[in-house]
């Protein structure tokens, strides 16, 4: 572009130009180099992600939690990624993350930083879990219009309810008295473009769209949002990069791998005619398939799925599937074909977000931040198994961009916790 015509942009404008370009410099330099180093770029490079983790965990140090309200949020961003890659960390860092955050919880029941992080642990600390004074830390932040607060005297928004609703869910404590209202504040905040915001008239967002979407679907009041519109706002907010932008005319950014695709992991299921059998989506009562919505694209065959996902990516390797494998699963696979371009997405996060030293980022020229990584693997994870209808089963060999090795642990989208810590937990609060 000229110079001239570049100065009379915006400077969103001129911002999204210049993204594109690293953008597609990048993509540029991956066509043009031999194959073998195509791998080696599309590979995560889990030991070197593990190592800059591990180091964030041990920095925590032993010093007072409540100094900074976002250090239980590092545990978390932290031992999720570090579960999303089925690694683990050493016991007795374990250990001391665990005391760490019990240092955490305080007298009156809610924890410094947000309860948020609770879901995400260890069995060891969810017993020391308070659920009475938690319950009633969870009840003094609701308000008449269904709202609640972060914190004493915090902001009133969507992200509060979900942390909220999605903590009593899971340690089973949500009743009708913390529900009442919510829907009503949520259905507030679905804008005129389709999507959700964190108060009612501010601008959809990403971050908000999933909390919203996550709180209706926990409470059982799904039905009330315009899906439709909803869906339409989420699809076109995926750019020519691969990645999601959190809002209309933003830039690009990996944390919303997540955010946004973790919605359509959320839409996946609640069209899904089968996945509400292994993972609940209300609060473990029965929430059955949603007849009332629109269902899954039945046309989609098994071959034609394999079609689409070479039209997107002409990097898989031909030796990577396997025919018994995809004719085995290709009626499982058949049905659900995602909204969005997996393909793109995992291209953007392991070529544009990733730091092949360790950690993933926002965008190239960013550097890397535990915040990222987490949101950054999480995306992956989903788009993982966007073809698939269960998670209990593994995604075919060409639904993994780069080596099969890539393959991340499922999550319960929900939560966004791995499955098998959601299992545990769950097991372990309802008794069953
Ligand atoms: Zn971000």
């Amino acid at each position: 572009m000229e110079m001239e015509s570049f100065s009379s942009l915006t400077v969103t404008e001129r911002d999204q130009i210049l993204v594109e370009q690293q953008v597609f410099n990048i993509f540029k330099t991956f066509y043009n180099i031999p194959p073998s180093s195509q791998s080696f770029m599309l590979e995560l490079q889990r030991e070197n992600h593990v190592e800059y983790l591990t180091n964030g965990l041990k920095q925590l140090g032993p010093s007072f939690c409540v100094l900074d309200a976002n250090r239980p949020w590092i545990c978390y961003w932290i031992l999720h990624s570090i579960a999303l890659m089925d690694e683990f960390v050493d016991p007795e860092l374990e250990d001391n993350t665990i005391d760490f955050l019990s240092r955490c919880q305080d007298p009156n029941g809610g924890y410094g930083g947000g309860p948020g992080q609770m879901p995400h642990l260890a069995t060891t600390m969810l017993q020391s879990i308070h659920l009475e004074k938690l319950y009633s830390f969870i009840r003094q932040m609701k308000y008449a219009s269904g709202g609640f607060r972060m914190h004493d005297a915090g902001e009133i928004d969507v992200r509060a309810c979900y942390t909220a609703i999605s903590v009593a869910s899971l340690l089973n404590i949500l009743d009708d008295e913390l529900v009442q209202n919510v829907g009503n504040y949520i259905l507030s905040c679905q804008t005129y473009e389709g999507g959700i915001s964190g108060e009612p008239g501010s601008e959809a967002h990403g971050g908000y769209t999933f909390c919203g979407l996550a709180t209706m679907i926990l409470i059982n009041e799904v039905k009330r949002l315009d899906l439709s519109s909803l869906i339409d706002w989420v699809v076109f907010r995926q750019g020519v990069e691969g990645g999601f932008q959190g809002r209309t005319n933003k830039l690009v950014d990996g944390c919303y791998s997540f955010w946004q695709g973790g919605i359509f992991a959320l839409l996946k299921r609640l069209n899904s005619t089968r996945g509400e059998k292994s993972i609940p989506l209300g609060d473990g009562e029965d929430s059955g398939p949603d007849s009332s919505e629109t269902t899954a694209s039945s046309d989609a065959t098994g071959k034609g799925l394999i079609e689409d996902l070479s039209q997107g990516g002409s990097h898989i390797e031909k030796g990577d599937q396997h025919d018994t494998s995809s004719r085995v699963n290709s009626k499982r696979h058949a049905k659900v074909k995602p909204l969005f371009n997996s393909l793109a997405l995992q291209q953007y996060i392991l070529l544009c977000s990733q730091d092949l030293n360790g950690g993933l980022r926002d965008k190239p020229g960013k550097s890397r931040d535990h915040y990222h990584t987490c949101y950054c693997l999480s995306g992956l994870s989903v788009c993982q198994r966007s073809w698939l209808e269960d998670d209990d089963s593994p995604p075919l060999p060409c639904a993994v961009l780069g080596p099969y090795s890539n393959l991340l642990e499922p999550i319960h989208p929900l939560y966004n916790v791995v499955l098998d810590r959601y299992r545990e937990a769950h097991e372990f609060f309802t008794g069953s």
